[in-house]
């Protein structure tokens, strides 16, 4: 690949929007990950200007995922990345094994304090940076959340800005076309980004979710990012998702339920609060660029953290 440069050794993942294999940089002899967008997401001219390529160019930081070289090949967009061999799925899964191991009950107790402590800093000065640089990443999830085998005590930093763009106050004037196309995971999403797509635009049964303010909403703002942030951290605290909706309505659906009270048992939210959040609070309001315009719930998943 691009004159034997790269030596393919295996594939890695396979996302909606490219394939990741392994490869051995022949010079260097470095290992790095390589993500070839599917073709659909790269015409020619589009490759050229391609949204991931062009933000990940402009990001520069140790809790983000480097790009470490692009080419055009057969058609093709490689994007020739920093290689990590975990994500925090393999770690959720990992310590989920581990306590059932020793028979404790995954529903009730998530990662340890420590390397909760470490994550959601990481992932803090990883979107902080982001949002300064002025785009907003709006698919955080675990899968999208690189690490090493040793986890937390490791590198931990941001991948797949497939469906990143840049943060607009007026999303009529974004300089970067509105994304469409279906995403699998819907777990992580905020609301406003799960009506994207949708065609759900009646009021969302049993709930006080109010779907036409929300697809008012600001999609290029950096508030969905703390939705998901939100969203992650809760599962590592309690072992298990929180919104595990199997269809869009269904995610919206228990959004809507636990509106006004926090997703997270009381006692655990309170120890959770004392010994790990207050020391989030000052990163937590600086990392956004100002508050979004019209987000009831965003508060609520903000003082959730
Ligand atoms: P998509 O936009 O299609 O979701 P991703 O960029 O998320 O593509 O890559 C798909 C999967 O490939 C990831 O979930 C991860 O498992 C793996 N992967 C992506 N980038 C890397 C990397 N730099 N190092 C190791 N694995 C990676
Ligand atoms: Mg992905
Ligand atoms: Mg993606």
């Amino acid at each position: 690949m691009r004159g034997n440069k790269y030596k393919i050794l295996k594939k890695l993942g396979k996302g909606s929007h490219g394939t990741v294999v392994l490869a051995e940089d022949q010079e260097t002899l470095q290992m790095v990950a390589i993500k070839r967008i599917r073709q659909q997401f790269c015409s020619y001219e589009e490759s050229l200007s391609s949204r991931e390529l062009q933000i990940l160019r402009e990001l520069h930081h140790p809790n983000i995922i480097a790009l470490l070289d692009a080419f055009y090949e057969d058609g093709r967009l490689y994007l020739v990345l920093e290689y990590l061999e975990s994500n925090l799925c393999d770690l959720l899964k990992k310590e989920n094994r581990r306590l059932l191991s020793h028979g404790t009950s995954n529903r009730t107790q998530g990662m340890r304090e420590d390397e909760i402590r470490l994550i959601t800093s990481a992932l803090l000065q990883g979107l902080s940076y982001i949002h300064k640089q002025g785009f907003v990443h709006r698919d955080l999830k675990p899968e999208n959340i690189l690490c090493s085998k040793t986890g937390a005590y490791g590198p931990v930093k941001i991948a797949d800005f497939s469906l990143a763009t840049q943060y607009c106050t007026d999303e009529r004037h974004s300089p970067i076309r509105a994304m469409t196309g279906y995403v699998a995971t819907r777990w992580y999403r905020a609301p406003e980004l799960l009506l994207l797509n949708s065609p759900i635009t009646a009021a969302v049964p049993g709930g006080r979710l109010d779907t036409k303010g929300l697809q008012e909403m600001n999609r290029f703002a950096p508030s969905a990012d703390m939705w998901s942030l939100g969203v992650i951290f809760a599962e590592l605290l309690l072992g298990y998702p929180i919104f595990p909706g199997k269809t869009e309505e269904q995610q919206l659906r228990l959004i809507a339920q636990v509106l006004g009270t926090p997703p997270i048992p009381e006692e655990i939210f309170h120890e959770a609060n004392k010994r790990i959040i207050k020391s989030f609070n000052k990163q937590l309001f600086g990392s956004s660029l100002k508050p979004p315009p019209r987000v009831p719930f965003r508060y609520r998943v903000q003082s959730l953290m």
